[in-house]
């Protein structure tokens, strides 16, 4: 089969790995716009179960991967003017450009034909394909060419965020939230490698219009953040790849969702087809899993045609509630002044909670009752409501003592 994918992000190399893997006579060409080496963002969060995905379908990859990954362990909440609490979790962060490179190399060593600056901006450019692979991001062209047959939706969060990096270590996955005079504004943080971290910055449009940061110039808000967060990053200052001299590419999280994923023999993977909020963290394992999905589906199926609908009709039933439980969690960020007048960790376990439908349809202390009680009832922290609540509890030591407090449902002073 020939193959052309456009955009060489998770999605696009991912999927032409797998296919040469299960059939290397597959003649695939990866085209990407920018130059070799260059990509957007810092790092990204994963866990076990994406490993465990690479494990099974490019053992090579996976362990390249695995090596390159930084382990973090624990979450932080940090609310300024109360103690920090850390609740028992772990997970890994990588380079973006590291994940790319490991990728790209293991692309070209099953004989994939990777090309850099190579924009695909029109269907003629591919037309020779029998199939085209549209893993260019969350602002597809090849989607908006057949806009009337995936009947694409994108709804803007009201939230401004900025992707940053620091040289500071965050050695736990950590949230940082900061009082200013035009309301608060918050970090999200983890270490992606020796020496660097993500450091996601959000705040409400508020707030963003109330200090200024959209107008300043880019090293003139860095400065800014940099004061606003200075008990956080300790001396360390904070990196953006854009907009040096500028303003910084301030963005609001555009989510995406299309009727259908395919149309003739296009068809989108990642980002392209559906985006999922940051601050759920899983946009590049769902890459990954419509990559292996779609070449599960060209193999059991000999009709094109019926391995493009088979793909779209599995992946869009997979990507339902990892949706919803990302606009809540979006949501959940946007409503922050309903939960940040709790104790630290009252607010904690709400923001555990943040996917849950319930919270966000009832008052928080209502919330905590009935999750209370329920979870008396049944003794359990996996009884259905505790599951529609969030995951279980597991603080660690130092939140056990807060522990009371998060039950008990109680707002700050
Ligand atoms: C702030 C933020 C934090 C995130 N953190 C995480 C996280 O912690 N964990 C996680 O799993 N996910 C995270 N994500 C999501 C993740 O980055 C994306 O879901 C993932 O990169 C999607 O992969 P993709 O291959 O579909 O698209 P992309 O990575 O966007 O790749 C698309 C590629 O297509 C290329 N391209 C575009 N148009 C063309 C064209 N016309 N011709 C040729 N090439 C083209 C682009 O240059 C790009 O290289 C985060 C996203 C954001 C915004």
């Amino acid at each position: 089969m020939r193959i052309s994918c456009v955009g060489a992000g998770p999605a696009g190399l991912y999927f032409a790995i797998v296919m040469k893997r299960r059939n290397p006579n597959h003649e695939i060409v990866v085209h990407e716009r920018n130059p070799a080496g260059t990509t957007h963002g810092w790092g990204v969060v994963f866990w076990d179960d994406l490993l465990a995905t690479l494990r099974t379908n490019d053992p090579d990859s996976a362990q390249a991967i695995a090596d390159q990954a930084v382990p973090w362990s624990g979450q932080v909440v940090d609310v300024e003017g109360q103690p920090p609490l850390h609740y028992v979790d772990g997970g890994y962060g990588i380079c973006r450009r590291r994940l790319l490179q490991i990728l790209i190399e293991r692309a070209l060593a099953l004989g994939v034909d990777v090309r850099f600056e190579s924009e695909i901006s029109a269907l003629s450019q591919v037309a020779d394909a029998d199939l085209v692979v549209a893993a260019d991001g969350v602002a597809s062209r090849l989607r908006r060419h057949r806009a009337d047959q995936f009947r694409p939706q994108i709804e803007a969060g009201r939230n401004k965020y900025i992707w940053l990096a620091t040289t500071q270590p965050f050695p736990s996955f950590t949230f940082g939230f900061v009082p200013t005079r035009a309301g608060w504004i918050w970090f999200h943080a983890y270490s992606f490698k020796e020496g660097v971290s993500t450091f996601i910055v959000e705040c409400a449009p508020e707030t963003w219009d109330g200090l200024g940061l959209g107008a300043m110039r880019a090293d003139a808000a860095l400065k800014a953040l940099e004061s606003i967060f200075a008990k956080h990053l300790d001396g360390h200052g904070l990196m953006s790849r854009d907009g040096h001299g500028n303003t910084l590419p301030w963005l609001s999280f555009r989510t995406l969702v299309n009727r259908t994923w395919h149309a003739d023999n296009v068809v989108l993977i990642g980002d392209a087809a559906h985006t999922t909020h940051f601050t759920i963290g899983s946009g590049t394992r769902l890459a990954i899993d419509d990559a292996v999905a779609l070449a599960s589906a060209l193999s059991e199926h000999d009709s094109l045609p019926r391995a493009l609908d088979a793909f779209g009709r599995r992946r869009q039933r997979a990507l339902a509630r990892v949706q919803r439980d990302a606009r809540l969690s979006a949501e959940w960020f946007e409503n922050l002044p309903r939960y940040i007048r709790y104790n630290a960790p009252t607010f904690f376990t709400l923001l555990l909670a943040r996917r849950s439908r319930l919270l966000k349809r009832m008052p928080a202390r209502t919330y905590l009752y009935l999750r209370r009680k329920y979870t008396k009832l049944t003794g359990s922290a996996s009884s259905p409501l505790a599951r529609i609540g969030g995951p279980a509890h597991r603080f660690g030591s130092k939140a056990r003592r807060g522990l009371s407090g998060a039950e008990s449902g109680t707002p700050c002073p």
